[in-house]
């Protein structure tokens, strides 16, 4: 494993001994491109991996026997799927390395350590005091990194491939810095340097929902999928793209900003300062500001409200309506845009489905242009906050394994 905390980069065995980086840059990229795919796909046979990669059966032989030798890659059971002799399936050593996600919240810092597969071993959470600042919650950070270090057992800082870290807002990753979350009320934060500084690990820091839609493509539901968009609904509205099988970040790490589409003209101020953004419309505290409108129960949180409204409480009932109609024109815009294959409906208030989501379906099928929305199927994935942080320990994983820089 190499660190080169300056520039942190983190790249694992594929550009370390016992395979240096060969100076052939496409060698390295194609060792890459069939460490990944046994990693996300396996097992696989050595055709089933020519098949998905279009590499031939020579060139995949002769990159991946080394990776057996190394014991990053093992032999696993056969396939008897074809024509021929039953071939061995491989698969990645995955407990050979592992890595941890941290998600840092309004509320709570939580964090998981993760094998290579993004299998969770260990789980941690600190509380944040209400009005904490930006420098309590990298403490709590640090100090959930080292419990899930510790809990582990020794050799596990040695196997560590490093930290990434989860944030709602606008992230720049390339630095680790906050540029501005609404959620967390933040602005121009570093939060890479004083973790990295705090723990002596390398660390990543990015966008929470891009996070979540690496984990998606990677261990999830847009793992057979090249274009999908994932949609996370709760106190804020996020998106995150995968086109044509990238992650879609836009110029300035900005795109996917679905939250911030503006739905209303003369429309409540947004967290992010704009008047009348889908967040104003079809977030937790949308539905809160709904129902105390309609003259209804002032309830003390959004649980509160799920619990009125499955109990059939008809300005709560009538607000999950409400948001799910919004939420569903937003929805068709995605689908215009991007034409996705599948929308993975995430996020905490996924679990309120069953309320906002008739409303939601109707208005996205009626208002997606031609068979966009026919062509698209939306799935749920209920989400929570170690689901986050294992979204941002994929983001570790993947910079590991294609070697680019974190
Ligand atoms: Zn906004």
């Amino acid at each position: 494993m190499s660190r080169d905390l300056a520039r942190d980069r983190i790249t694992i065995g594929l550009s370390d001994e016992p395979w240096p980086r060969s100076g052939d840059r496409g060698a390295d990229e194609t060792r890459a491109q069939l460490f990944a795919e046994i990693l996300t796909a396996g097992p696989l046979s050595r055709t089933q991996l020519s098949q998905r990669t279009g590499l031939s059966q020579s060139t995949v032989t002769k990159v991946v026997n080394p990776l057996i030798e190394a014991g990053y890659v093992t032999e696993a059971g056969e396939h008897s799927g074809g024509l021929g002799r039953p071939q061995r399936l491989l698969e990645v050593a995955a407990d050979r390395y592992a890595a941890i996600g941290v998600k840092i919240g309004p509320g709570a810092v939580t964090g998981v350590l993760t094998d290579l597969r993004a299998q969770v071993l260990e789980r941690s959470t600190r509380q944040l005091s209400a009005g904490h600042d930006p420098s309590a919650a990298l403490s709590a950070a640090a100090a959930v990194v080292g419990s899930l270090l510790a809990g582990n057992g020794s050799g596990t800082r040695e196997r560590l491939i490093g930290v990434g870290v989860g944030l709602g807002g606008h992230i720049e990753a390339a630095t680790g810095r906050v540029v501005h979350s609404g959620v967390l009320g933040w602005d121009e934060v570093e939060v890479g340097a004083p973790l990295r500084a705090a723990t002596e690990l390398p660390t990543v820091v990015d966008n929470d929902v891009d996070a979540l839609a690496v984990a998606e493509r990677w261990f999830g539901k847009g793992r057979d999928i090249d274009t999908f968009a994932l949609v996370t609904v709760g106190p804020g509205i996020g998106c995150g793209l995968f086109l044509n099988g990238g992650l879609f970040t836009g110029t300035s790490g900005l795109a996917g900003e679905l939250g911030h589409i503006p739905v209303r003209r003369e429309g409540t101020v947004c967290s992010c300062g704009n008047r009348g953004c889908l967040e104003t419309v079809a977030s937790d505290s949308a539905v809160l500001r709904h129902i105390a409108d309609a003259g209804g129960a002032r309830f003390r949180d959004i649980a509160e409200a799920v619990e009125a409204a499955r109990a059939g409480d008809e300005a709560a009932v009538s607000a999950f309506a409400a948001m799910g109609e919004e939420l569903g024109r937003a929805l068709a815009t995605l689908c215009n845009l991007v034409n996705p294959r599948r929308i993975v409906l995430a996020g905490e208030r996924a679990d309120a489905f069953d309320l906002f989501g008739p409303a939601c379906e109707k208005s996205w099928r009626e208002h997606a242009f031609s068979s966009a929305a026919q062509e698209c199927e939306l799935t749920v994935d209920v989400t929570d906050d170690f689901l986050w942080a294992r979204g941002a320990a994929c983001l570790v994983i993947r910079d590991a394994v294609s070697g680019r820089p974190g």
